[in-house]
């Protein structure tokens, strides 16, 4: 971290402050005198130190960090990849998993029958929503409770170990049979819930928000890692452009750079990115390409009477072509 001091900041104040953040921040502190301004080097773990704390002294001109904010979550103090290991499947081993299976659960009929037919497809996770953010609340906002329930169903009858959607705090022990608790796109500030996340032992799948940066979302990462808890998969689903013709646009690059950034394992969600059916294959194929651990993907048996996302949720045949093409492009790869 670098901080540049105001020319009129006198000499016996620049010791004191530069004394102060050593006792403070544990660091070693080099220091710069230069014609105009002098400028102090801060050296060690400087993830704990609020930057804006600094910039708001009477004698700082400006603070920049050189370093990352995020501690747990980089890769330059955990270098080997972290894999999550989740009901024997490992995901960020280098493997491929593809989650599966509707926006929202509707019925144990619909949720068995699409758990069934992507299992048959390939599929090592079943996705179904029983809490669903809506943008608006006369939409339907899940079975709730019961769409829980009814995703415990379909894993018995297929063995796929399922993945859902948490929206708050007080749902926690709910999910306690979950095998991976999703983050949505719209919960990935909510640090009470992150927090929480961070007590316990389990799989969290956090998407990235709708508008935040690489880096935000990687300290999101860091709030849950901070509490312990180290089993973070990081969701790519498309953010906002200003392109409109798709729902968002997908970040194929931030793929590489959270591999080149973070140890932990990143999987991509065609469906959301798109908004459409017919470009959950190309984009698929991109993911994969860019090096992604996994993809998530919308699949439902009626798409034009889906409760929530049909545009964008293939059908289990089209899923079926989708996945074979991607299998193929792994193996290729
Ligand atoms: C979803 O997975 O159905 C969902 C709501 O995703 P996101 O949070 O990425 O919008
Ligand atoms: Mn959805």
């Amino acid at each position: 971290m670098i901080i540049v001091l105001r020319p009129d900041c006198k000499p016996e104040q620049q010791l004191a402050f530069a004394e102060k953040l050593k006792n403070d921040y544990d660091v070693k502190v080099n220091t710069w005198n230069g014609v105009h301004s002098t400028v102090l080097g801060l050296i060690g773990d400087t993830t704990q130190i609020d930057i804006e704390y600094l910039d708001a002294q009477d004698i700082v001109e400006s603070v920049k960090r050189v370093g990352e904010p995020y501690k747990k979550a980089n890769r330059k103090f955990h270098p080997e990849n972290t894999v999550i290991e989740v009901a024997g499947r490992k995901i960020g081993d280098g493997s491929l998993h593809i989650m599966a299976g509707p926006c929202s659960v509707e019925s144990e009929e619909q949720i068995v029958g699409i758990a069934e037919s992507v299992a048959k497809s390939g599929a090592t996770f079943l996705r179904g929503g029983a809490f669903k953010p809506r943008t608006s609340p006369y939409a339907f906002q899940g079975l709730k409770a019961e769409g829980l329930d009814l995703m415990k169903i379909a894993r018995k009858e297929t063995g796929l170990p399922i993945v859902t959607e948490i929206m708050r705090t007080s749902h926690i022990d709910m999910f306690e049979s979950v095998d991976i608790i999703q983050v949505g796109a719209r919960n990935m500030q909510n640090f009470e819930l992150l927090k929480e996340l961070g007590k316990i032992d389990k799989p969290i799948l956090l998407k990235r928000g709708l508008s935040a940066t690489i880096e935000e979302w990687l300290m999101s990462a860091e709030y849950i890692m901070a509490g312990g808890n180290n089993k973070v998969i990081l969701c790519e689903r498309g953010i906002r452009t200003y392109e409109n013709f798709t729902r968002n646009t997908l970040d194929v690059s931030a793929i590489p750079i959270i591999k080149k950034l973070s140890h932990l394992p990143v999987i991509v969600d065609p469906s959301h990115a798109s908004g459409k059916s017919w470009l959950v294959e190309p984009l698929a194929m991109a993911a994969v390409a860019a090096g992604a651990d996994g993809l998530i993907i919308e699949v439902h048996n009626d798409p034009p009477h889906a409760l929530s996302d049909g545009a964008q949720s293939l059908t289990p045949q089209q899923f079926d072509s989708v996945a074979k093409k991607i299998f193929k492009l792994k193996k290729a790869l």
